[in-house]
Order: C-alpha cells, then sequence, then structure tokens
C-alpha cells in the first residue's frame, strides 16, 4: 500500500463532476490507497477526485469515534432523501487548517453500490450522515467552503488563495 497525494483547493478537479464508476471492480485497486491516505491524514472520509482519480467513489470509516463502524466503500452514491438540519464544525483534507460550522440534513437516504458492487440504499444519520453529505458533494464538485455566507467567505478568500499556490494557509481559521 501507498499513500496518494490529496489534491487541495485550487486544483480543478476538485470542481469536476466525477465519472460514474461502470463496474465496482475498477474501483479495487485504488481502496486500500485511498484508506491509507485517509487515514495518514486522520480523515474520516475521502472522495475519489480528492486523490485526482475522476470516478465517481469514497471511502469513509468512523470507527475510531463509533465502535460498530468500519472502512466502507460507496460507489456511484447518491442521496436520495433528506430530514431534518443538524450543525457540525467540519474540515476538509483539500482545504487544510480552515474549519467551520456548516448546517447539513440531519439524516440521509444513499442509494449506492458497495465494494461487491451490490446496489443498497438506506438511511444514515449522526456523524456518518455528515461525513456522507461531505463526500458526496466532493464527487459533484461541490467544498464545504461553498456554504458559507458572503461575510465568512470573506475572511477566508486570502487563506484559499495561499491554499491554491502554496498547499497550506499561513494561518488557520475556525468559522
Ligand atoms: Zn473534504
Amino acid at each position: 500500500m501507498s499513500a496518494l497525494a490529496v489534491v487541495k483547493y485550487g486544483d480543478p478537479i476538485l470542481r469536476k463532476k466525477t465519472a460514474p464508476v461502470a463496474d465496482a471492480a475498477d474501483v479495487e485497486p485504488y481502496i486500500e490507497d485511498m484508506l491509507e491516505t485517509m487515514y495518514e491524514e486522520a480523515g474520516m472520509g475521502l472522495a475519489a477526485n480528492q486523490v485526482s482519480l475522476d470516478m465517481n467513489f469514497m471511502v469513509v470509516d468512523i470507527s475510531h469515534v463509533e465502535e460498530d463502524e468500519y472502512a466502507r466503500t460507496f460507489i456511484n452514491p447518491e442521496i436520495t432523501g433528506k430530514e431534518g438540519t443538524s450543525e457540525m464544525e467540519e474540515g476538509c483534507l483539500s482545504v487544510p487548517d480552515i474549519r467551520a460550522t456548516i448546517e447539513r440534513a440531519e439524516k440521509v437516504r444513499l442509494l449506492y453500490l458497495d465494494d461487491e458492487g451490490v446496489e443498497q440504499e438506506s438511511w444514515f444519520d449522526g456523524l456518518m450522515s455528515r461525513v456522507i453529505q461531505h463526500e458526496v458533494d466532493h464527487l459533484n464538485g461541490i467544498l464545504f467552503t461553498d456554504y458559507l455566507t458572503p461575510a465568512k467567505r470573506g475572511l477566508i478568500t486570502k487563506r484559499l488563495a495561499e491554499i491554491a499556490e502554496t498547499g497550506a494557509p499561513s494561518t488557520g481559521i475556525i468559522l
């Protein structure tokens, strides 16, 4: 296994809607490396385009927070239902040192193929719901900072430019 390079804010692949995966077997060669990359960077989820793969799949593992969770692969994930709202602080491996409280749905229903190519559809809540929504956004070219109000966005404009240029902002911020 080897860790992959995580692309940062400013890389055009983060703004692209990823290509559908035709066969679950196509993602298999990347799963272990993506998980290793995510663990090394202490992330809870990683979308394929964050490691320069134009493929609609993501890995998520929150087992360090929730005991009965495990490393999951979601292929061609599509949110088919939403319920409620919740606010939670988010960060992103592609937008380092910037954290912000973001409002999203409390629960989501997700349609996807699992790592064996079997179609699944189920509801997720809590942290899992949060990570799923963040990663599905990535696969559609959306970043969590897109949800900030213009005033809050103004506070990170310079930092985003610094990330695009050097890979990290000169100072971090929590909004
Ligand atoms: Zn992210």
